[in-house]
């Protein structure tokens, strides 16, 4: 096992997750197995109580783990499937540790720090590292092992030193340490001084500064870990002088020290770090058993970053949620946006609309803040209404799906969303709702907002799982049976009986309440493999109205989009009828093709495989 260790400096924020998914991607793409490790000091055991606000997206795993959202970022790149274990934890380790300690394991001993805490982070990682994440079922040969923060947090120090004392017990050809820092430019004009580090318009007049590298290199150091390859973060390349400097002042080579400025698209960080001899490099140093050059199968993302560059057409999405203000809050739904727009050929624009400001108190108090949020709504192509928790804004989230089903717009409800198109239904369609809104008892409502209400069209159907909080939460891979041959939803699947996907929520639409529904033409065309649960929504005479109880998002790629998503995307661009009508094919203009002629006939396989998929 090899493990590659990627650490950060100067500041957090900058793509340490990016960088060291694009290290894995390479390596893959090189025939290796590669699995992926990220570590995040804080003392919760996971992401699962983390308040959207405060921490950004709550990933799901298949194995139902509420993880970090930087586990998608390995999971979309490098196709694969990861579990709970893969996110390490201070708290996940000092459980442990106690645990074992309340066991009577250690035998009367003092538990410290070092040696316990820090062998039971290397035992973790050695562990986990074998876990396959691949279909195959095969052991990963590489580890990518990300640790969060930057060094000299005071939270980090205990793994920092299992890793000091780690790189001695694995030996030095399976081990090796990438530092990411940061490298600010700074220029003067006249009596100004400017700072400008990852700018979204590059500079290149100002002076490249190294000083933060090295002091973070020298605290790496002084800790036991001797950076390999120092990755800098800039605005703009690294002229050559600097990096002689950094080399110079690190004590590495010049070729050891990789420019990563700011590039179009993410797609292409893969292939910048591959131009700059970094697999060449991990190749030497670690030994590694190579089987393919890279080249070849990096194309792939080029032209995906080529693709994006190129798009003209836009479509533009209206994702109508609660924490608007934080995009990290609904990053993998962007990404499966994004993944989707590129499919269809066309450049994605989310308008951010907080669902609140399509509610009459919004018109009262502050009426152009509501006019402008309708008018963001109304000149979008496509509605998206993501899945959330709480109250707040659901009124609102109700009206956007009403405009979109009345309007013939295409729509996507997930999780949450899915729920509140049923409310919405219920009260606009079946007249589920009080006339004079006089009390709102007799709104159809889920049982999460209103537990009194007279139609509770979403009620609590919780899955006892043990464990303490969200214990009941249904969480993870389930199965979905599609009930009907004529589901558009399903032929975007590729016409398949059932599909896995994830979930994470604790309430659900009344089954008792379903042929009202479905008598008006909502219906219910997937549902859990007893029946009981409703899992897919479409709504019959409407261009794409569809909800999904379960969240897609997580795992879309950039190269197999989600189909519910790609859906939207095909009936925002106006593309979906033509879609169907060729039996799910894209015109040609907008299917991948490998311009390189040189492709290996394992490519051509996958390229015919994402064809026929979807
Ligand atoms: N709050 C809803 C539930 O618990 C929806 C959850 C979600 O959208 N993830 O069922």
């Amino acid at each position: 096992m090899k493990y590659i260790l990627v650490t950060g400096g100067v500041i957090s924020g900058i793509g340490k997750g990016i960088i060291a998914s694009s290290v894995g991607t390479i390596l893959k793409s090189c025939g290796l197995h590669v699995t992926a490790i990220k570590i995040d000091p804080y003392i919760n055991i996971d992401a699962g109580t983390f308040s959207p606000y405060e921490h950004g997206e709550v990933f799901v795993l298949d194995d139902g783990g509420e993880v970090d959202l930087d586990l998608g970022n390995y999971e979309r790149f490098l196709d694969i499937c990861l579990t709970k274990d893969n996110n390490l934890t201070t708290g996940k380790i000092y459980q442990s540790v106690i645990n074992k300690e309340r066991r009577g394991d250690y035998l009367g001993k003092t538990v410290q720090v070092v040696p316990h805490i820090t062998d039971a982070i290397q035992e973790w990682v050695m562990k986990q590292a074998r876990i396959s994440v691949d279909d195959d079922g095969v052991e990963p040969q590489v580890c990518v092992i990300e640790l969060g923060g930057t060094v000299g947090d005071i939270e980090s120090m205990p793994f920092i030193e299992a890793f000091r004392q780690f790189q001695f017990k694995v030996k030095r050809e399976n081990f090796c340490n990438i530092h990411v820092s940061l490298v600010p430019q700074v220029w003067h004009s006249g009596e100004h001084v400017a700072l400008n580090f990852l700018s979204s318009e590059p500079n290149t007049t100002g002076e490249q500064k190294t000083k933060p590298t090295q002091n973070s290199v020298r605290e790496l150091r002084g800790l036991g870990l001797s950076p390999d390859l120092i990755m800098c973060r800039c605005s703009s390349p690294l002229e050559t002088s600097v990096k002689e400097k950094i080399s110079m002042f690190c004590h590495v080579e010049p070729t050891q020290v990789i420019c990563v400025h700011d590039v179009s698209s993410v797609y292409r960080v893969p292939l910048l770090l591959e131009d700059q001899g970094v697999m060449s490099y991990l190749c030497q140093r670690l030994s590694l058993p190579i089987e393919v050059r890279p080249r070849k199968m990096l194309t792939k993302w080029k032209e995906m970053a080529d693709r994006s560059a190129r798009l003209l057409e836009h479509v533009s999405i209206a994702l109508v949620g609660k924490y608007t203000k934080l995009s990290d809050s609904y990053t993998s739904v962007i990404k499966a946006l994004e993944h989707s727009a590129l499919a269809v050929n066309h450049k994605l624009e989310v308008k951010y609309i907080d669902s609140a400001d399509l509610e009459a108190a919004t018109l009262q108090d502050e009426p152009v803040k509501y006019h402008e949020a309708w008018q963001r709504l109304c000149s979008a192509h496509g509605v998206l209404v993501p899945g959330g928790f709480g109250v707040r804004g659901t009124e609102g989230k109700m009206h956007a799906i009403n405009w979109a089903r009345k309007q013939n717009k295409p729509f996507l409800g997930v999780c949450l969303g899915m729920q509140l198109a049923v409310c919405e239904f219920a009260r606009n369609v079946l007249g589920w709702e009080d006339q004079f809104h006089l009390s709102s008892f007799s709104d159809a409502n889920s049982t999460e907002f209103n537990p009194e209400s007279t139609h509770p069209v979403v009620i609590d159907m919780p899955e006892h799982n043990p464990g303490e909080m969200g214990g009941t939460m249904r969480l993870g891979k389930r199965r979905t049976i599609f009930k009907s041959g004529t589901s558009v939803l399903r032929k975007l699947y590729g016409g398949v009986e059932y599909v896995d996907e994830r979930h994470r929520h604790r309430f659900e639409v009344n089954p008792e309440l379903k042929h009202h529904f479905e008598k008006k033409g909502l219906r219910f065309v997937g549902q859990d493999v007893e029946g009981e649960r409703m899992e897919v929504i479409e709504l019959e005479d409407h261009c794409y109205f569809v909800g999904v109880q379960y969240h897609p998002e997580f795992t879309s790629r950039p190269i197999k989009p989600s189909p519910p998503y790609f859906g939207l995307l095909l009936a925002a661009a106006g593309k979906l009828q033509g879609y169907l009508n060729k039996g799910c094919r894209l015109s040609p203009r907008d299917t991948y093709s490998d311009r390189s002629g040189s492709s290996s006939p394992e490519e051509d396989m996958s390229e015919l495989k994402f064809l026929s998929l979807y």
